[in-house]
């Protein structure tokens, strides 16, 4: 968090002085969790940055995603509400005065989490899947009805792996 701090700083004080205005700092939290790298909250002056993304990715987050969500509020301050997110107000802070690449996206692998499901039928025509944790209670005896049909749920046989 001390370095995320200390790179958001350089860069406000860069804005500073190249809008010759002050900014107010934002809050920040490191709890956006999925695909996300960072978000910035523009009314609130927040941003939540991937604490997971930000761990596995530390130089190229702080060089890239800090400065990235940080140019969303100083785009948002200087030139109001009405821009386009990635829009060329918010381009010209990130290229013209950060000197970094205005990438939309992030380029970071999120390393997506297979689950394992365990396939379950009724009379419905899809399966419906179980977490292994529903299905070791259906092993214990546990029943679990359909909502739609009605019909007891009965295991296939078949597993599958899930993203989640
Ligand atoms: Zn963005
Ligand atoms: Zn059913």
């Amino acid at each position: 968090m001390d370095r995320i701090l200390a790179r958001l700083e350089d860069c406000y004080q860069l804005a500073e002085q190249h809008f010759s205005r002050p900014f107010p700092r934002p809050d920040i939290t490191l709890d956006l969790r999925g695909q996300r790298a960072g978000v910035a909250y523009l009314n609130r002056n927040l941003l939540r940055f991937n604490g997971q993304m930000y761990r596995d990715n530390t130089e190229d987050f702080l060089l890239q995603t800090v400065p990235h969500e940080a140019a969303h509020l100083i785009a948002h301050l200087v030139y109001g509400p009405r821009i386009r997110p990635h829009g060329p107000e918010w381009r010209g802070v990130m290229s013209g005065l950060f000197r970094l690449p205005a990438n939309r996206c992030h380029n970071y692998e999120v390393a997506r989490r297979r689950a394992t499901r365990y396939l379950y039928r009724c009379a419905c025509p899809d399966h419906m899947p179980f977490t292994p944790q529903r299905h070791a209670l259906v092993r214990k005896g546990r029943r679990y009805q359909c909502r739609r049909c009605g019909d007891l749920l009965h295991f296939t046989g078949q597993q599958m792996a899930q993203a989640v």
